[in-house]
């Protein structure tokens, strides 16, 4: 296969730019299944009625939770599903309710961390605004992204010379007040929050009803190093897989070779927050679509149990690589290298739901491909993360393994991975869609 490494990797940029939050990553995969000819389903209309094509490969949005399933032509209700599964939440920093506020002649937005952030990271950052807005209409409010790309925000760190335990003992940050970022100087007629929403939105100010707004790296993804061997940014962790499993899905499909299984994709918010809301992998979301795609082609509910029973989910979730300023944090006989392919993630207590049995469909469709595969396992002695993965196996009962590209920087604004690795992980997925 011709080597698309460079190309993918820069599309993975573009993917990743177009999606500073859950919400435009929802709509920016929705836009990529559309024009692969896939039709939205509305979890609120009966699907009994949705016309043939749009059983055969359709897709639904529940908040920022999106999925997406392609059926074989022909292919009775009960065939097995290859579901990849991934999360379109990042660790950032969100905007309050009430975010209004200031000091020191500056005004100020209250934040609340969501997730694991790595706090420093988010420090001496042009930091722009994202999310999503609820806006008064005439039937019911109305949902609206919005998108101010510009640098707006920052979070200036405290000069060392305030700070002299900073060169010795690092930072220390309270996330209550050290990370309000300022976007403007006090005194005239400065906006408050929901005024800049509303110019945002093109909307009164005081129709703006409720918000998600987050705050994202306002600087894009790019490839960097010698050979612009890695890729630099925000969201790595997960973006980069659900675009390696939307890409190896719409690659797969575009070879025109008929599928064996329904090939599907299942991608979650929440999972940095431990994924209990409505659609969260901890919610109904995946049971529910499999069961009323099932239904509506004409499947009975012994069909639903019988394609659970032959399906295989592979939970895409990205994985530590060897820091190499850091070794005595890795398990030594299991080092994993940037460029170096997936890594299938291994852990016996079943923070990633991999065992035996999926491991070997991850490593076959790795060698059809011809895609390298690492094996990572955390170090016996730190506490482990864990993935979608178990949730979705436990859930549903899904046979799952667990699998990531090897990245630094987890959780920072800015993080690493190997440029060569998307199109490796996207093969593998194609493969693994069969
Ligand atoms: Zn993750």
């Amino acid at each position: 296969m011709v080597d698309r490494s460079q190309e993918v990797a820069r599309e993975l940029c573009a993917f990743i730019d177009a999606s500073p939050t859950p919400f435009h990553a929802c709509a920016e995969v929705a836009r990529r299944l559309a024009r692969a000819g896939f039709v939205r389903l509305s979890e609120g209309e009966p699907w009994q009625r949705a016309t043939p094509s749009a059983l055969a490969r359709g897709y639904v949005q529940r908040g920022a939770s999106l999925a997406a399933w392609a059926a074989p032509e022909g292919a009775e209700a009960a065939r097995g599903w290859r579901i990849a599964g991934a999360h379109t939440d990042s660790p950032n920093l969100r905007v309050k309710p009430c975010p209004d506020g200031g000091r020191a002649g500056l005004r100020q937005l209250g934040v609340e961390v969501y997730g694991g952030v790595l706090l420093n990271s988010w420090l001496d950052r042009d930091l722009a605004l994202a999310g999503r807005a609820f806006v008064r209409a005439p039937q019911a409010a109305e949902e609206r992204l919005f998108l101010l790309a510009r640098p707006l925000l920052r979070v200036p760190q405290l000069a060392i010379h305030l700070n002299r335990e900073i060169t010795t003992d690092g930072l220390h940050l309270n996330p209550q007040v050290h990370l309000n970022p300022l976007f403007a100087s006090d005194g005239g007629e400065q906006p408050a929050f929901r005024e800049l929403l509303g110019a945002a939105l093109e909307v009164e100010p005081g129709n703006v009803l409720s918000w998600d707004a987050m705050l994202f790296d306002a600087q894009p993804a790019r490839l960097v190093g010698q050979d612009e061997e890695f890729v630099s940014s925000g969201r790595l962790d997960n973006l980069c897989s659900c675009f390696c499993a939307l890409t190896g899905l719409l690659e797969r499909l575009a070879r025109r070779e008929p599928l064996r299984s329904v090939a599907a994709l299942a991608f979650f918010d929440h999972e940095e927050v431990g994924s209990a809301s409505s659609r969260g992998a901890q919610s109904g979301f995946l049971r529910d679509v499999l069961e009323r795609s099932i239904l509506a082609r004409g499947g009975a509910r012994e069909d639903y149990h019988r394609a659970v029973a032959a399906s295989v989910c592979l939970s895409a979730d990205m994985a530590h690589a060897t820091h190499p300023n850091y070794p005595e944090k890795h398990e030594p006989e299991h080092p994993v290298r940037m460029n170096g392919g997936p890594a299938i993630k291994t852990n016996v207590n079943q923070r990633y739901a991999s065992e035996g049995e999926s491991e070997a469909v991850f490593l076959e469709a790795c060698a059809r491909a011809g895609v390298p595969c690492q094996r990572y396992v955390h170090r016996g002695d730190l506490p482990c993360g864990t993935t979608i993965g178990p949730l979705t196996a436990a859930g549903l009962g899904l046979r799952t393994v667990d699998v990531g590209n090897p990245q630094l920087a987890m959780h920072s604004a800015r993080e690493l991975c190997g440029a060569r690795d998307p199109w490796y992980l996207a093969r593998a997925l194609a493969a693994f869609f069969e």
